[in-house]
């Protein structure tokens, strides 16, 4: 059965936050110090992750599952829970692609430890990986993500690739002030080494609270700059997929651009959102969450869960209002919802 909300979109992606923590401190996500764990016993075991995967997947036709976190590859065992998703089957008589076969599961990891994972996360069954990079400088990167670490994220991203996943691609969150002067440098990166760079549009989720419009680099910014020295064509049809994508004339692969803030595309969402702690978000930016660890953990049956996350799903509302005078900012930040 078609999970669909009230404005006719067929909900086909789950995010599952597996994990709040992190071994990285991104300006643009979370603050140096202090920031508020979710206890141990409050974050889903992948037994429970598993039990909701599974009415999402086998019983409403969800057809992507993508882990994220806060960083995901520090959730000890997470091969486990691949292996464990990747034994759910979409529906043979589902209008999915993917009808009869197992979801499409993918990752998103800022990829420090990737390389120790791939091959173990690939024999699970994982199917594809987007690894954030936001710069190739190593002083700034080590300022954008309080760590000194870009060299086990380059390693992490030949590390994927060399473990088959296909395609490999990197998220490149633009911050206007910050990294905006290396958009070219990074799109570059990305026609030499054979991955999509998808650029992101600096989202008001950080944890500090430092987020402003004039810090947002427009998509359309972002293209003019790249387009200026590789000439592009934009690939039409987006469908449900955040990204806009282009394609380089001289055939050196594509980019992505996430236009959030200055082109939302909510019309075409097709994303649900589960966080580590068991909390169920019908968009990134909801102000309202849906208890289904409670629910779970008070016994309830899957039909009861299936009707919680379709009441939660009557609920999605139409778009985000970021740039509305009404946007209110979710109370949570980026890595506690799971971007
Ligand atoms: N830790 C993993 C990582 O960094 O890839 C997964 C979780 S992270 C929250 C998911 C994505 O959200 C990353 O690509 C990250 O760059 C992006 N992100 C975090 N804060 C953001 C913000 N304020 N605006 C836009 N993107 C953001
Ligand atoms: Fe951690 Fe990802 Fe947030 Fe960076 S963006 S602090 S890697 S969760």
């Amino acid at each position: 059965m078609d999970l669909v909300d009230p404005f006719g979109r067929t909900i086909r992606d789950l995010r599952i936050s597996v994990t709040d923590r992190c071994n990285f401190r991104c300006t643009y996500c979370m603050p140096e110090e202090g920031m508020q764990w979710v206890p141990r016993s409050e974050v889903l075991t992948f037994e429970e992750f598993e039990r909701l995967g599974r009415i999402f997947v086998e019983r409403f036709e969800v057809d992507g599952l993508r882990l994220t976190g806060g960083e995901p590859t520090v959730r000890a065992h997470l091969p486990v829970l691949v292996a464990k998703l990747a034994e759910l089957r979409v529906p043979a008589g589902s209008s999915s692609p993917l009808a009869g076969q197992k979801p499409d599961l993918s990752i998103t990891t800022n990829g420090a430890t990737f390389r120790l994972l791939a091959h173990e996360l690939r024999e699970a069954g994982l199917d594809r990986v987007n690894i954030s990079l936001d710069t190739l400088q190593r002083d700034r990167f080590q300022q954008m993500t309080r760590r000194d670490e870009l060299v086990r994220v380059l390693d992490g991203i030949e590390a994927a690739k060399e473990a088959g996943f296909s395609p490999v691609k990197i998220n490149a969150v633009v911050e206007r002030g910050v990294n905006d002067d290396e958009i070219l440098d990074l799109a570059r990166f990305g026609r030499e080494r054979g991955v999509e760079v998808r650029f992101i549009e600096f989202m008001p989720l950080d944890a500090t609270g430092h987020w402003m419009n004039d810090k947002v680099v427009s998509q359309d910014e972002i293209v003019s700059a790249i387009a200026a020295e590789f000439p592009l064509e934009q690939v039409p049809a987006r469908g449900a997929a955040p990204a806009d994508r282009w394609r380089y004339l001289d055939g050196a692969g594509m980019i992505g651009v996430i236009p959030t803030v200055t082109k939302p595309f909510c019309g075409d969402c097709d994303r649900v959102r589960l966080t580590a702690d068991g909390q169920f978000r019908t968009c990134l930016f909801a102000t309202s969450e849906f208890d289904l660890r409670a629910l779970m953990r008070a016994g309830a049956s899957d039909d009861d869960l299936a009707m919680e996350i379709q009441r939660a799903v009557g609920t999605k509302w139409a778009g985000h209002q970021i740039n509305q005078v009404n946007f209110i900012r979710p109370t949570r930040s980026m890595s506690q919802i799971g971007g």
